[in-house]
């Protein structure tokens, strides 16, 4: 049973997946659904005795693309639809052990490719209006399989959080003719302090307004909305750039660094959107190398997040831990 239910308070949709509660939590290495299939040994998700980078539907998808009806009926106040939309996983690599930033700058390159793909492919779906690609990693962040892999949800509608910064850029735009992350972009590196890493077409920072004391946002120098707008050489540099953080938050505390990592383009409903601009984000559960940021009362309950330190301090530390990638 799944289904689409309206929050008429906040005017945003909640799905429901109560199929959900009997997927795979945290198996034994010798058990994981994600490693290839052994010869001799049980099937797993992927039949193939090697692979590279594979995607394939959820087992357990808050989102079908051939979504029940809906096992309650709306009514005028409490609107339902179906959870139509698709749910993939997308496995980094056939090796167990180790994460993303294990894998080297090819590996993450081949894997924006798969992002491009799957980003194009599933945006031209008739019911799909966003496709929102991300990674959580760690059993901080609730992570139920260890396998390096990352998710794909293609939504039926512009979830609230995108289409909040599209009326931001739209706005800004208005106001300033100017784009609102061009114009983030130069104030970050007129600054200077809270630059994390930069390249030649990418630049990493924790941004002014970081709620999470590690945020970081990966931002295209040049103005674009989505990796299908990319050349190839901002596609090689995205790969170094990843490559470049990943490492400095595993060095930051000698520990595999947890985190939720989203990507924000444009969406795929057929509109214009030339305003917005390409971003990565990153918040990482971590205040300390023992100690978690919850989001409480105030961050859950109002929505101000209250960031125990400053923007400007955590990007000079991380700062310390980039390297120049090989
Ligand atoms: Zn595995
Ligand atoms: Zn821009
Ligand atoms: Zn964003």
């Amino acid at each position: 049973m799944s289904e689409l239910r309206w929050n008429p308070l906040v005017g945003e949709w909640v799905a429901t997946a109560t199929h959900r509660q009997e997927r795979t939590f945290l198996p034994p290495a010798d058990f994981c659904p994600l490693c290839p299939t052994k010869p001799g040994g049980f099937p797993t998700e992927v039949p193939e005795n090697d692979y590279d980078i594979v995607v394939f539907e959820n087992r357990f998808p808050s989102l079908q693309s051939n979504p029940p009806v809906p096992a309650i009926e709306g009514t005028d106040l409490y609107k339902v639809r179906p959870a139509q939309g698709v749910c993939e996983v997308l496995l980094y690599t056939p090796h167990h052990a180790g994460t993303l930033t294990d894998e080297p700058v090819e590996q993450i390159y081949k894997l924006i490719r798969v992002w491009t793909d799957r980003f194009k492919e599933l945006g031209a779906l008739r019911f799909v209006n966003y496709v929102f690609i991300f990674e959580n990693k760690g059993e901080a962040i609730g992570v139920t399989l260890h396998h390096p892999h990352g998710q794909i949800y293609a939504y039926p509608f512009i979830p609230p959080r995108i289409e909040r910064e599209l009326e931001q850029s739209l706005a800004h735009r208005a106001r300033h003719g100017s784009c609102l992350l061009c114009d983030v972009v130069a104030e970050e590196r007129r600054d200077g302090r809270r630059i994390v890493a930069l390249n030649n077409s990418f630049v990493a920072f924790i941004p002014f307004y970081a709620r999470w004391p590690y945020e970081l946002h990966i931002c295209s120098r040049r103005h674009l909305q989505a990796l299908t707008d990319m050349t190839e050489t901002e596609q090689l540099d995205l790969a170094a750039m990843l490559k470049m953080v990943l490492a400095a938050f595993d060095r930051l505390f000698n520990l595999s660094f947890p985190y939720m990592m989203v990507i924000h383009q444009r969406p795929t409903d057929g509109g214009n959107y030339d305003h917005y601009h390409f971003h990565i984000e990153f918040y990482p559960p971590l205040r300390t190398a023992t100690k978690l940021k919850y989001l409480a009362g105030s961050e859950t309950g109002a929505g101000l997040f209250i960031n125990d330190t400053l923007a400007e301090e955590k990007a000079s530390e991380l700062r310390a831990h980039i390297a120049p990638v090989v």
